[in-house]
C-alpha cells in the first residue's frame, strides 16, 4: 500500500504541482488542511479556482467535469444564469437586513407549493440545523426523548445523529457526544420494518423516526419498496413524528423530492442543499400544528415551557433567498430532474460496460440524477447493477468502496473527473459531451488503478 500511496503522490505532484503548495500552506492553518471532512484527500486535494456549467478547472489549469455539483446544491450546474442574475440583484440591494422581506416571501412559497409535506415552513442556514431542528421540533410535540434511525443514513454532524453513520454502527461517528444523547437513539437495520414495529412497541419514550427517504448515505443502501409506506402507518399508529431527511433528495427526485417521487408523506421535512440555489441554507417544512410550537404565545411564560425558541443570524439570509427562489422556479418545472436523470443513465450504463469490456470487478448503479461507485469490489458484477436498482439487496451495499474510495477518487480526479468520493450526481448543465468525455477518463482511470496495482 505504502508504494502506491508513493505513486499516487509522485502523479499528483506532477499533475498538480500548484495545489500542492496551497495545501503545504494550508496544513498550517486548518486541523488536516481542508475545512470539510469530505474534502479530505490523500495525497492532497485539488486547489479549484473557477467552475462553470458542469466543469471545474484547478489552479494549475486542468479542467474536471463535476460531479460533486456543489456537495449536490447545484442541480442546475454552477452558475446558472438566472441564479446568478438574482444574486447579483439581491447584492446591489443589501446582503442583510435583520429585518424580514420579501425575497423570503419568495422562497418559502416556492418550498410550500413543491414539497407536500410543507404546510409551514422555517428557515435554518444548513442541512444539519435542519434534521436538528425538525428532531426538536418532534420531541416538543410529542414529549418523549428517544429517536429511531437507520444503520448507513446520514443526517449532519449534531449530537443526536452522530451514531449509526458508518460500521461499526454501535460507534459514534464523533468523539465528544455525551453518554446520555448516545442512549437517546436508537439505531436500526434500514428496511426492517419488524424491527421498527418491535422498538415502538417496547418503547413508549420514542418521539421520532427518522430517514433518508430514498435510502441511506444519499441512496447507496436504498429503500425497499414498501419500506416508506410502512413506516408511515406505524409512526401514525404509535404517534411518533415521521421525519424525512431530504437534504438530498428534496427537489432532486421530482420537484417536490422522495416524498414526492414514493408518494408518502412525513410530517417534518429537512431540507438543504438544492433548495438555496448553491447558497448557504436550509429548512424544516412541516404539518402545521406541530410548527405552532414555532408560534409566540400571549402568556409569555408559556414562551419558556410550551414553545421552541429559534433564532440563527442567517436565517432566510436575503443572498439565500433570492438564489433558492429563482433555482426553485427553474426546479418547479421538472426540466432538471428529467435531464439529469436521463444523463446518469447513460453513464451508469457506459461505465458498466466499461468494467465490464475491461475486466474490472465491482459495479457502478443509482437511481435518478445519482450514481454510486463500486469499482473494486470482487463481490459484485457490471451486470449486479440493474438489480442493485430494483432494490433486491440492498443490505449488500453497505460495504461501498471502502479503503479504495480515495485511490479511485485520486486516479479519476488525474483524469479530468471529479466525483465526490464513492458517488457523484449530474445536472442540467452535463451534456452527451460530458459523458463521453467522463467515459474515456473513466476508462483511463480503471487503466491507472491497475497499473498502481490496486487489484489484482
Ligand atoms: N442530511 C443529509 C442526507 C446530507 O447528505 C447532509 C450533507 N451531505 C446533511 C444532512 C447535512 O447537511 P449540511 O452539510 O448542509 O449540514
Amino acid at each position: 500500500m505504502k508504494s502506491i500511496l508513493n505513486t499516487v503522490q509522485a502523479e499528483f505532484v506532477a499533475q498538480f504541482p500548484t495545489s500542492a503548495k496551497r495545501y503545504e500552506e494550508a496544513i498550517k492553518i486548518f486541523p488536516a488542511g481542508v475545512t470539510h471532512d469530505g474534502r479530505y484527500l490523500r495525497p492532497f486535494p485539488i486547489y479549484v479556482s473557477h467552475a462553470e456549467g458542469s466543469h471545474k478547472w484547478d489552479l494549475d489549469g486542468n479542467e474536471f467535469v463535476d460531479y460533486w455539483m456543489g456537495h449536490g446544491a447545484l442541480l442546475l450546474g454552477h452558475n446558472h444564469p438566472a441564479v446568478c442574475q438574482a444574486v447579483g440583484e439581491q447584492l446591489s440591494r443589501g446582503t442583510h437586513y435583520g429585518a424580514s422581506h420579501e425575497p423570503e416571501l419568495a422562497w418559502g412559497r416556492w418550498v410550500q407549493r413543491l414539497v407536500p409535506s410543507a404546510e409551514r415552513v422555517r428557515f435554518v442556514s444548513s442541512g444539519t440545523e435542519a434534521t436538528m431542528m425538525a428532531i426538536r421540533l418532534a420531541r416538543g410535540f410529542t414529549g418523549r426523548n428517544k429517536l429511531i434511525r437507520f444503520a448507513g443514513h446520514f443526517h449532519g454532524w449534531h449530537d443526536t445523529v452522530m451514531l449509526g453513520i458508518k460500521p461499526p454502527y454501535d460507534v459514534p461517528s464523533s468523539v465528544g457526544i455525551p453518554n446520555e444523547t448516545l442512549a437517546s437513539i436508537i439505531c436500526l437495520p434500514p428496511n426492517d420494518i419488524d424491527a421498527v414495529e418491535q422498538a415502538l412497541v417496547t418503547d413508549s419514550d420514542v418521539a421520532a423516526i427518522i430517514l433518508e427517504p430514498a435510502g441511506g448515505s444519499n441512496a447507496a443502501i436504498p429503500t425497499k419498496e414498501g419500506f416508506l409506506a410502512a413506516l408511515r402507518e406505524l409512526c401514525t399508529a404509535h404517534r411518533v413524528m415521521l421525519i424525512f431527511d431530504e437534504v438530498v433528495s428534496g427537489f432532486r427526485y421530482v420537484p417536490g423530492g422522495a416524498q414526492e417521487y414514493f408518494d408518502v408523506t412525513p410530517d417534518l421535512t429537512a431540507l438543504a442543499k438544492i433548495l438555496a440555489g448553491g447558497l448557504p441554507g436550509g429548512a424544516v417544512a412541516g404539518r402545521a400544528d406541530i410548527m405552532t410550537l414555532l408560534d409566540f404565545q400571549a402568556d409569555s411564560h408559556a414562551n419558556r415551557y410550551e414553545r421552541m425558541m429559534h433564532p440563527g443570524t442567517y436565517n432566510a439570509n436575503p443572498l439565500s433567498a433570492a438564489a433558492g427562489a429563482a433555482a426553485l422556479e427553474i426546479v418547479a418545472t421538472g426540466t432538471p430532474q428529467q435531464h439529469a436523470g436521463d444523463l446518469t443513465l447513460k453513464l451508469i450504463q457506459g461505465m458498466n460496460e466499461i468494467m465490464q469490456t475491461t475486466g474490472t470487478p465491482g459495479c457502478v448503479y443509482g437511481d435518478l440524477s445519482g450514481f454510486h461507485l463500486m469499482v473494486g469490489q470482487k463481490d459484485f458484477q457490471p451486470d449486479d447493477a440493474a438489480q442493485i436498482l430494483t432494490r433486491a439487496e440492498p443490505e449488500r451495499l453497505s460495504i461501498g468502496m471502502g479503503g479504495l474510495t480515495s485511490l479511485v477518487r485520486a486516479a479519476m480526479l488525474l483524469e479530468g473527473i471529479d466525483p465526490s468520493g464513492p458517488s457523484g450526481r449530474l445536472s442540467l448543465a452535463h451534456t452527451e459531451a460530458d459523458i463521453e468525455q467522463t467515459l474515456a477518463g473513466f476508462e483511463r482511470a480503471l487503466t491507472r488503478l491497475k497499473r498502481w496495482e490496486v487489484w489484482a
